[in-house]
């Protein structure tokens, strides 16, 4: 069995989105002192590589503890959107013929744009971002749960603030993976998992993110 992990690791140097908490990991007890070592892990539920629930955007939406775990994995599909300028927005026209191959029944689509390089740098919020067309596409051909290797598969910051693929598919009931990386490891007929932990009411969740063949 073969795992690739998609999980950025947890540091002071992780990409936060404007305005989350920051990330600390202090230490309470030391083993020299009390015998053990015990942190405190202080962290926004979209911190590094997550999930987001419906309830990131919905009222009243399933919340991270509400998702059945089977939610969590399906057969990986992943797009290839490499060599895009910064804030590109990526059409269905372009992704639209990477899928034909594909039966997307169960599938989980990733959408590799490349943009880890730039984790931990200012140039990770100018990622390239998907519109809002692609998304509806997506439903429309059965497709719920989607992710990125960037920061969100909406724009950041920018000129387009309508969060249209997150509202349509977590309106959708649907599931949105982002910070991935590695996506480019992903060897072909790989099943892709991103257990969440089961947060009571939580918005989303950190994941640690894999792909793996049997
Ligand atoms: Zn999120």
């Amino acid at each position: 069995m073969a795992i690739i992990d998609l999980t950025h690791r947890l540091d002071a140097n992780t990409s936060i989105y404007p305005g989350d908490p920051p990330f600390s990991f202090s230490q309470c007890t030391t083993i020299e002192k009390e015998g053990y070592s015990v942190r405190n892990l202080a962290l926004g539920t979209h911190t590094g590589t997550h999930v987001d629930a419906p309830a990131h955007f919905v009222k009243d939406g399933p919340t991270i503890d509400q998702i059945p775990l089977k939610q969590f994995s399906g057969k990986a599909v992943v797009v290839d959107v490499t060599g895009r300028q910064p804030r590109d927005r990526i059409c269905w026209e372009d992704v639209q013929p990477q899928l034909s191959a594909h039966d997307l029944r169960n599938a989980v689509i990733r959408f590799h744009t490349g943009w880890p390089v730039h984790w931990s740098t200012a140039e990770y919020m100018h990622h390239p971002f998907l519109d809002g067309l692609v998304a509806e596409e997506l439903l429309k051909a059965g497709v719920k749960r989607i992710g990125i290797d960037a920061l969100s598969p909406d724009e950041t910051e920018g000129t387009d603030e309508s969060f249209s693929i997150h509202h349509t598919i977590l309106g959708a009931g649907g599931l949105i993976v982002e910070n991935l990386c590695a996506l480019d490891q992903i060897p072909k007929g790989a099943m892709i998992s991103f257990p969440a932990l089961s947060l009571a009411g939580g918005d989303g969740s950190p994941v640690r993110a894999y792909a793996w063949t049997s």
